[in-house]
């Protein structure tokens, strides 16, 4: 038994499905899930001495590579006045300049712990600003765990096939609206007179990714701005991954509210909400909306969030990452059968013959394929999303030599398809 299966064998009589996290139970690929020792740059090893190239990186935060000296000598800095404080902090006025400068559409923002408080606040603050009680999402698109938004949902929610959760009211689901994604005449259906706000992931990538057609991102922004209802960007996965300006720079689209998380926190636990002065000026103590947290703006947090933004505005990173993903994943559509999207450094392949453009011909992938290519490729060493329906992520970090590595393990693992 490697060290891996028995502390997997404790961690399941402690830890329901042995994780905090349901995805990383490897469920969606079968077989045990390695635990992590360290990780470094491109690189994890876990507790038995293996190494792999990783391609998942937290999940997408570690852009700059594991444990860059930057960020770690940021957090011990942070960590030596103090890990908390409860009062104001200089460092976050220094992440808020930073995410307000880089989002023009941001004039004002709000930290908090994690992706799903972000969103979870933001859809409340749409609806105390507009008075209306009614939300619209997409089909497939994951915007944290948060009740009304547990609702035809991506992510874990769509790798275990519950994309509606036990355990949410019907009363709170029926403010929630699902529309199909990239369905221009699903847009008419809908009265937008009675909506507080739309969310949407501008970049869909918790069902696999799915790139939006622009003139249906264009059209949102048209209905919602007509109809008074808030168009909320969730770019917790894609605000300064596709771009410095996200999503919405590469789209040219605005966002009324815009959601971050993962990257802005460096790899510790941080999200953030933002937007329209005059909307989030709703807000707690300003305004009605009650919003709060006991460790929001955590020191440690802001100085991992800065030290990351920093080092990533520094140079040319976005072209780099851009060459870096688009050298893998050229080469890799000719190895490895299947539709392959990317957007800047994220990429996905859906095990399928079918052009994959929403949630229902993503669940066309065929998942067992899949579970056995990840397998093949964490066993030559290289560690993939465990799961068809998310995404791989390109750090700064990431060699040419791990490029060609990588490519030589998937020339070998397909071997098995
Ligand atoms: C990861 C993610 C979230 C949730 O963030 P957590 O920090 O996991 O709560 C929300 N929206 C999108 C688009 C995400 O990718």
């Amino acid at each position: 038994m490697t060290y891996s299966e028995k502390l997997w064998q404790e961690a399941n009589a402690l830890l329901p499905g042995g994780v905090n996290s349901p995805v990383r139970a490897f469920r969606g690929v079968g077989g045990t899930p390695f635990f992590t020792q360290r990780a470094k740059g491109s690189r994890l090893w876990d507790v038995d001495g293996n190494e792999y190239i990783d391609y998942v990186l937290s999940w997408g935060p570690m852009i700059l590579g594991h444990a860059h000296p930057k960020v770690m000598q940021a957090v011990i800095d942070a960590a030596r006045e103090g890990t908390s404080f409860g009062t104001p902090n200089p460092r976050e006025i220094r992440l808020a300049r930073l995410v307000c400068e880089a989002f023009p559409g941001i004039q004002k923002v709000r930290f908090v712990n994690s992706g799903t408080e972000a969103t979870m606040s933001a859809i409340r603050l749409a609806r105390g600003f507009t008075k209306r009680d009614k939300i619209v999402k997409f089909e497939g698109c994951y915007h944290g765990h948060a009740d009304s938004l547990l609702v035809k949902a991506g992510s874990g929610a769509a790798t275990f096939d519950v994309p509606d959760s036990a355990g949410v009211p019907a009363d709170f689901a029926r403010n929630t609206l699902t529309l199909p994604l990239n369905d221009l005449a699903a847009l008419d259906t809908v009265n937008w007179s009675e909506i507080a706000g739309v969310i949407i992931e501008p970049v869909p990538a918790n069902m696999g990714l799915i790139p939006l057609r622009l003139e249906f991102l264009q059209k949102l922004r048209k209905v919602t701005q007509n109809a008074g209802a808030l168009l909320i960007m969730d770019e917790v996965m894609s605000g300064f991954r596709v771009a410095k300006g996200g999503a919405q720079e590469l789209y040219g689209v605005t966002g009324d509210l815009t959601t971050l998380g993962k990257i802005i926190g460096g790899g510790l636990p941080v999200g953030a909400f933002g937007g329209r002065a005059d909307v989030m000026d709703h807000l707690a103590p300003l305004g009605a909306v009650y919003q709060a947290g006991t460790l929001s703006g955590n020191p440690l947090a802001m100085a991992a969030g800065v030290a990351t933004l920093e080092q990533l505005f520094a140079g040319d990173s976005y072209r780099t990452l851009e060459q870096k993903t688009a050298t893998l994943c050229d080469e890799w559509k000719k190895i490895v059968p299947g539709y392959h999207t990317r957007v800047g450094s994220k990429f996905c392949s859906f095990f399928t013959n079918t052009p994959v453009v929403d949630y229902a011909t993503a669940k066309t992938s065929d998942t067992k394929r899949y579970g056995v290519f990840f397998h093949q490729m964490l066993k030559h060493g290289v560690y993939l999303a465990p799961s068809q329906f998310e995404v791989g992520f390109m750090s700064l970090a990431h060699t040419t030599e791990d490029i060609e590595a990588t490519l030589r393990a998937a020339r070998e693992a397909i071997k098995a398809l």
